[in-house]
């Protein structure tokens, strides 16, 4: 998986503080491996990557992060924002039926969706009608009948009540079906009517200007365009030239319950610039749901953990204690035991040391560390540093052997406790010193490791 790759990448840049050119090239390469595995189109990747190099050269350097953490939150939020941002919804008419028209390549899920669809929205209190307007394929209206009664909502078909024989010899006029079902829909006072059409097995002229001429003819509110997320590298010519031919405004993944890693979805949404509106996992009714751009670039990025983790760090960084880490490394102020003491809160504040740690991309590497480390240890440094003095905290050099048993008394450790805080702070207080001098505070060392 990325994750894996991206954990040998950044193996090499652990303890880095800023990425170098080639740092930011060997993790650029492994996206953009990944992004190929899940199907992505090459140009779609090539742009992608492109944009992401330079926004990681440019990045600032994180108090929250370290560099490859930052490098994967670019890519998340450029994939995010390639999807559509936000999750875009209906855009209702402001009177009358709203029109949702339905196309796409013949299988890609259209029928499906039309009962999706409409039952969703009637369990939010519209009242939808089907339109069929499929007339090519033999059992297209049968079937979208038969999808209409399990969603209990209406369906109007070009002979109502024709025979399935009838049916297989269609002589109606898929337009005329179209504008005579939406106003049927608007005489029958239903709030939205979603007209189904047919596709073809590929692109062709014929059934694109059909789909134009219903467009024109029935003026709908929203054109979806419907397509299989397994379509791989033919998802980008088929969706421009759905845009070109119906000019959709929103983009259906279907069959994503499939091995599809949803590549699909960042190329046609790259290159159309329209927005992923909903997502089809199944060919169950109930198997529908409003597409969530962050959920689907962290399936394509496969990184699910790292994000969360992220997410975690970012929030829990205090940012008002790092400018002012900041500010004093800055001003070259001496480091004392409450800045440790901060520090190792912050990092408590992380939540659990351990699990967040064991998350990160190469924690295999430092395990053994991680098993020995005891978060018990933070309560007993903070106990420590609780038990001096203000002056002892600034001025630690006037911790005298009566001062150190005073304060392992006060706090209920052995004195060789707090011979060992000292010291390890005294490591800490060269460290920051060293990255002061470096300019460059990074994340505050994790004392005691
Ligand atoms: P249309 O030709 O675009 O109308 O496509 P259909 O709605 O007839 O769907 C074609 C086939 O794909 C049918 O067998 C559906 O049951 C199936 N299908 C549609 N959507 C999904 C989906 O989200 N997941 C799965 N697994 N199958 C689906
Ligand atoms: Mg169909």
């Amino acid at each position: 998986s990325l994750s894996d790759r991206l954990t040998a990448t950044f193996k090499n840049l652990r303890g880095k503080g800023r990425l170098t050119e080639a740092d930011v090239d060997a993790t650029v390469r492994e996206i953009r491996r990944a992004l190929l595995d899940a199907d992505v189109a090459v140009p779609v990747v090539r742009e992608f990557t492109g944009r992401v190099r330079e926004r990681a050269l440019g990045a600032e350097v994180s108090g929250a992060l370290n560099p490859s953490q930052q490098i994967v939150k670019i890519v998340n939020e450029e994939l995010v924002e390639i999807l559509g941002g936000e999750t875009r919804r209906i855009r209702l008419a402001k009177s009358g039926p709203t029109v949702i028209m339905l196309a796409g390549l013949q299988g890609a899920g259209k029928t499906t969706l039309a009962g999706k669809l409409s039952k969703w929205l009637k369990a939010q209190g519209h009242s939808p009608m089907l339109v069929a307007c499929d007339l090519q394929r033999p059992n297209a209206v049968t079937q979208l009948q038969i999808v209409g009664q399990r969603a209990k909502v209406p369906v109007f078909a070009p002979h109502p009540g024709a025979t399935y024989t009838e049916l297989e010899h269609p002589a109606g006029d898929p337009v005329e079906v179209a504008r005579a079902g939406v106003e049927e829909a608007r005489q029958k006072l239903h709030d939205v009517v979603i007209v189904d059409t047919a596709g073809r097995l590929g692109v062709d002229a014929d059934m694109m200007e059909q789909a134009r001429q219903i467009r024109r003819a029935i003026v709908p509110n929203e054109v979806l365009f419907v397509i299989d997320s397994m379509i791989g590298q033919d998802a980008v010519n088929t969706a421009l030239a759905f845009d070109e031919g119906v000019n959709f405004t929103g983009i259906v993944l279907s069959k994503l319950d499939g091995d599809a890693r949803g590549g699909a979805a960042l190329s046609v949404a790259s290159v159309t610039g329209k927005p992923v509106m909903f997502a089809s996992t199944g060919e169950g009714l109930d198997d529908f749901e409003l597409f969530h751009p962050d959920r689907m670039a962290s399936r394509i990025l496969d990184m699910g953990d790292v994000l969360t983790l992220i997410e975690q760090a970012e929030k829990s960084w205090d940012k008002d204690e790092a400018a002012r880490m900041a500010k004093k490394f800055a001003d070259q102020e001496d480091f004392t035991l409450d800045d440790f003491l901060a520090q190792m809160q912050q990092i408590r504040n992380m939540g659990s040391m351990k699990k967040m740690l064991m998350m990160m991309p190469g924690a295999q590497n430092i395990r053994q560390q991680l098993e020995q480390f005891d978060e018990r240890e933070i309560d007993r440094v903070e106990a420590i540093v609780r038990s001096m003095t203000p002056h002892e905290r600034v001025a630690p050099k006037i911790i005298n052997g009566s001062r150190r048993a005073r304060i392992a008394r006060g706090s209920g450790v052995h004195v060789s406790e707090v011979n060992g805080l000292l010291e390890r702070f005294a490591q800490a207080q060269k460290m920051m010193k060293k990255m002061a001098q470096g300019g460059m505070p990074g994340m505050p060392g994790m004392p005691g490791m």
